[in-house]
């Protein structure tokens, strides 16, 4: 099975993309997870993109093609994977076509007011990745992680500014990319307001899983 999940940030992509991984035992790839886990351990491209991911910009298509042209050619994505947050252009849309086609693209939809609502309460522990937010999920003990104690923290592309940035970016960028696989007869439309148990319960229907 091989899926993109195309939407705006803070739709869910990278939680359900965790849920499907694991039920049908394929790689779940994020290009922003590759992209923070080199600036966490400030490597030559992590140095390189910080500042790009810190204001909600897009890293450069030709970067971000090879990157994901490496990591498809490994074993465990041979016979599937999960692509959150790629392609988010057209070129990287056509790279895509060319190195791998792929079988569905679910589009997880959300409004704007949403996206701002469920991005600025966000809250993450560093070192697991573990995500809360401060309304829909809060920790334990405000400000802390429930299994370390360690204080949580907002991403740096979670404050409002970049937050609209983003959204900006998404709309003009990436967008189109609806239109892009509609036509080809690959899109599969998802509501992404309700609670995720409700979304993933869709997503297995669509996926029959
Ligand atoms: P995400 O975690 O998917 O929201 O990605 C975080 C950030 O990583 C984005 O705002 C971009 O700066 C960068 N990024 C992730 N995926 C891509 C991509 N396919 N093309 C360009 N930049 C990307």
């Amino acid at each position: 099975m091989k899926l993109i999940f195309l939407g705006p940030p803070g739709a869910g992509k990278g939680t359900m993309a965790v849920r499907v991984a694991d039920a049908a035992s394929i790689p779940h790839i994020s290009t922003g997870d590759i992209f923070r886990y080199n600036i966490k351990n400030q490597t030559e491209l992590g140095k390189k993109v910080k500042a790009i991911l810190d204001s909600g910009e897009l890293v450069p298509d030709e970067l971000t093609i090879e990157l994901v042209r490496d990591r498809l050619g490994q074993d465990d994505a041979k016979s599937g994977f999960i692509l959150d947050g790629f392609p988010r252009t057209v070129p990287q849309a056509d790279a895509l076509s060319e190195m791998a086609p792929v079988d569905n693209v679910i589009n997880f939809t959300l409004s704007d007011e949403e996206v701002v609502k469920r991005l600025s309460g966000r809250r993450v522990h560093p070192g697991s990745g573990r995500t809360y937010h401060i309304l829909f999920s809060p920790p334990k003990v405000e400000g802390k992680d429930d299994e370390t104690g360690d204080d949580l923290v907002q991403r740096e592309d979670d404050r409002e500014d970049a937050i609209k940035n983003r959204l900006r970016v998404y709309r003009e960028q990436t967008e189109p990319l609806i239109e892009y696989y509609r036509s080809r007869g690959k899109l599969v439309d998802l509501d992404s307001s309700p609670a995720p148990e409700e979304v993933f319960t869709s997503l297995r229907k669509i996926l029959s899983l």
